[in-house]
């Protein structure tokens, strides 16, 4: 890994500028309060003015296409997480249109990309079921054939975002004789079709998810991508880019492992505990003075480090058990009020630890739980073979 520092070049530092003024502009605190409020992580306003500015043209493509440079590509990352710029209906789009761009018929490209990178069309993801999510490939909902076009019906759970979306890029069955991998069709199905119902879940760390139901919904043929029961094939690579286990690039100049932007509430959550800790009371006394407040402290910075510099799949893992771990003894070191979430008078950081207590559960759910990773460690990285779930064979004496 490259640690040295980057030298900007004038360009690049008016840029910098250029960015941090823009996102100061339009992420005002308003932004952030209703975001908070919603749990949408997505404002319309801010992505418009994104789009209109043509930053998420840039950002999706790569230079050779007009996109940003590597060294404003990350600056442009870390000044969007800066400013808190709400993330996530742009991280499910992206990913999407790629596979939009890659398997796509053409009129279906033209129809959805020049509005992706305006911000006026968003993309969810309709992969899980309220049967079950790991083991995606195991669809229930069914699309059958009706001349130019398909019938679908069934129901997926955690469509995030789908409520600020136009296409959900959904996972659905077309054979349900065939081996499960064999079986999958996928579709970029506009949400505005009659028989699709959005209904809205709060998670607990006041996210706002759906679930999504699918009643006769008639979609025409060219909203297809790749190949009747040639989903799989479809849906590889934006599950690789959602697991994290893609290689980061190795000239520095990106994040190690993906959920950077949840460990960034966690490493927030850490530097107050040390603001708070430190600070001295009317005798003189500070908290961390004492040797278990300072180990408790010690420990949580050490493996936030640790996480924070752990690469691809395993930084992913990482990241979530680590704030799993650290976010009571952080919470601890404030004491009660650190019961009180943001906003609340009186509490005690702010909300901070509170918060990274409440949403270190689903960063180790989402997009795959930490059991399925840690499986894929065991058997992609370290060849331990497949797990073998099935009961021990009796001994016959
Ligand atoms: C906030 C949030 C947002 C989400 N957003 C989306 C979204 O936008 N689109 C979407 O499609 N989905 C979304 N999901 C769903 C998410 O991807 C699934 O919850 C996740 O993949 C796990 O699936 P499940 O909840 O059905 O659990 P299950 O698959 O039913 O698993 C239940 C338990 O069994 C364990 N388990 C299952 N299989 C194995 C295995 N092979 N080895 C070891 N242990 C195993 C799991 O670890 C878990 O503890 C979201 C979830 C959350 C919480």
């Amino acid at each position: 890994m490259d640690f040295s520092r980057v030298e900007l070049a004038d360009e690049d530092r008016a840029f910098f500028d250029e960015a941090r003024s823009f996102l100061a502009t339009h992420v005002t605190e308003e932004v952030r309060r209703r975001d908070r409020e919603t749990g949408d992580n997505f404002d319309e306003g801010v992505h418009l003015a994104l789009g209109a500015e043509g930053y998420l043209e840039k950002e999706w493509k790569p230079s050779s296409e007009g996109g940003f440079s590597r060294v404003r590509r990350r600056i442009w990352e870390l000044e969007k997480r800066r400013a808190h710029v709400p993330w996530v209906t742009w991280g499910t789009t992206a990913m999407v249109a790629r596979s939009v761009e890659k398997f796509g018929k053409p009129e279906l490209v033209e129809e959805v990309l020049p509005k992706v990178f305006s911000g006026h069309v968003r993309l969810c993801l309709g992969y899980t079921e309220p049967e079950g999510g790991s083991d995606i490939a195991t669809c229930k909902t069914r699309a059958v054939r009706d001349g130019d076009s398909w019938l679908i019906n069934g129901s997926k759970m955690f469509t995030t975002g789908a409520h600020n979306c136009q296409y959900v890029f959904l996972i659905t069955n077309t054979d349900p004789e065939a081996r499960k991998h064999k079986s999958l069709t996928m579709f970029l199905v506009p949400l505005n079709l009659p028989g699709i119902e959005i209904q809205g879940i709060r998670t607990v760390d006041g996210d706002r998810t759906n679930i999504v139901y699918y009643s006769d919904v008639r979609v025409d043929d060219k909203y297809r991508l790749g190949d009747v029961n040639g989903g799989w094939t479809v849906l590889r690579e934006p599950l690789n880019v959602e697991h994290g286990a893609v290689a980061a690039a190795p000239d520095g100049l990106q994040d190690p492992s993906i959920m950077m932007h949840q460990a960034g509430f966690m490493a927030q959550a850490v530097d107050k505990a040390v603001t708070r800790v430190s600070q001295p009371d009317p005798n003189g006394r500070r908290p961390v003075d004492d040797k278990s407040v300072a180990y408790r402290l010690g420990r949580s910075f050490a493996r936030l480090e640790a996480a924070l510099s752990s690469p691809s799949i395993f930084g992913r893992v990482a990241i979530a058990q680590t704030m799993r771990d650290i976010s009571p003894d952080l919470m601890d070191l404030h004491g009660a009020a650190a019961t009180l979430p943001f906003g609340a008078d009186g509490a005690a950081d702010d909300g901070s630890a509170e918060y990274a207590y409440r949403f270190a559960p689903l960063a180790g759910i989402y997009g795959g739980t930490l059991e399925v990773f840690r499986n894929m460690i065991a058997q992609h990285v370290l060849g331990l073979g497949k797990p073998n779930y099935s009961p021990p064979v009796a001994k016959v004496s």
